[in-house]
């Protein structure tokens, strides 16, 4: 079965062409960065707009890339949330209007379940149980997945997202957005351990994560010593990206030794930094347990997810109907 998945959640307009829920024919992303860069941030309204100038050249694009006809398509499978609403709809509408247009069944899909999806393109794929950390510009949530539609959220976080603070940190120390891969990058010359920022790890046992605690304490910082040169920046960055990951990766491993698994994944645009995924898997090796990472063009927002998510869906015939809408968040948000 041939999926075309389509995802418009944020800044990135998105398109695939995936066969039987593995195997990517295609996989086509148009980033918005360059546009929003100036703002530090998404603009949503902004955001929408680009959503309707990509979304049919980019659709095009995976389907040419693929070696595919239209004809070919057996079903869609787009984005219905969470995410910016006005953005939501491009691609929901647009792939609402294919699937009818063409008589194709349609899956209306959860933006973080698909970003556990990614794992499952995979060559080398997680074994059910596992734990699951989805760690993005929104979310922070880590899930004790049980089979491909059992996905147990344990904990979340309470304030700022871990990408988030990222983007916030690199905005503090002006180095750009998005500021996840520009603060690895900076961090590699450092030494980590130098400045000690807290690490928030909440009550005993709880799943949860907090980030604004770390996110004050380099605020501070910045101002207090008077951060200004290129190495200085560096260092900082440096010590709160230790910091973010010492928390997310004690987490990680005390979930997966309260579910008893020796499997964790993790997915979403924080899981490209290559530094956190060499450290968490050096961590969990000394408990026995593997870690999972998809490769860097399937961390980040791409429709091959959310074709290989709803290919699931399809063949349990949970489909959208067309009156149903998009949401901007999950009940647990
Ligand atoms: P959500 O999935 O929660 O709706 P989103 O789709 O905007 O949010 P993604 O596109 O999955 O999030 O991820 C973007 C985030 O990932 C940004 O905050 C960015 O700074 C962060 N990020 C990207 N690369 C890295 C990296 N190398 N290190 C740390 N963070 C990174
Ligand atoms: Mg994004
Ligand atoms: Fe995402």
């Amino acid at each position: 079965m041939i999926v075309l998945g389509i995802e418009s959640s944020c800044d990135e307009t998105a398109a695939a062409i995936v066969q039987d829920g593995t195997k990517i024919l295609s996989s086509v992303v148009a980033s918005q960065i360059e546009v929003h860069h100036k703002y530090g941030g998404v603009v949503p309204e902004l955001a929408s707009r680009m959503h309707i100038e990509a979304i049919t050249p980019v659709v095009d694009e995976a389907v040419q890339k693929a070696a595919i006809n239209i004809e070919d398509i057996d079903g869609v499978a787009a984005t219905r949330g969470p995410g910016l609403i006005g953005a939501l709809l491009v691609g929901f509408c647009f792939a609402k209007s294919f699937a009818w247009a063409r008589q194709l069944p349609f899956a209306g899909v959860n933006h973080l379940e698909a970003h556990i999806y990614s794992l499952f393109l995979m060559d080398n794929k997680p074994k059910f149980p596992f734990i699951a950390l989805v760690v993005s510009g929104g979310h922070t949530n880590i899930y004790h997945v049980t089979s491909y539609d059992n996905f147990e959220l344990l904990g979340q976080t309470r304030d700022d997202a871990a990408g988030e603070a990222f983007d916030k940190v690199a905005k503090m120390l002006g180095i750009g957005y998005p500021g996840g891969p520009i603060i690895e990058t900076l961090a590699k010359t450092k030494n980590p351990d130098a400045i000690m920022f807290p690490r928030t790890l909440l009550e005993k046992g709880s799943f949860d994560f907090s980030f604004s605690g770390i996110k004050s304490s380099v605020a501070r910082y910045i101002h207090d010593k008077n951060i200004t040169t290129k190495d200085e920046k560096a260092q900082v960055a440096a010590s709160f990206q230790e910091a973010v990951i010492d928390v997310l990766s004690q987490k990680l491993i005390n979930a997966a030794q309260h579910k008893k698994c020796l499997r964790i994944g993790i997915a979403g645009g924080v899981s490209a930094n290559q530094t956190f995924v060499k450290k968490l898997s050096k961590r969990a090796k000394s408990k026995n347990i593997k870690v999972f990472s998809p490769p860097v063009e399937l961390c980040g927002d791409n429709a091959a997810m959310i074709a290989a998510r709803g290919y699931t869906m399809i063949q349990q015939g949970s489909l959208c109907a067309l009156d149903h809408d998009v949401f901007s968040r999950t009940k647990t948000d």
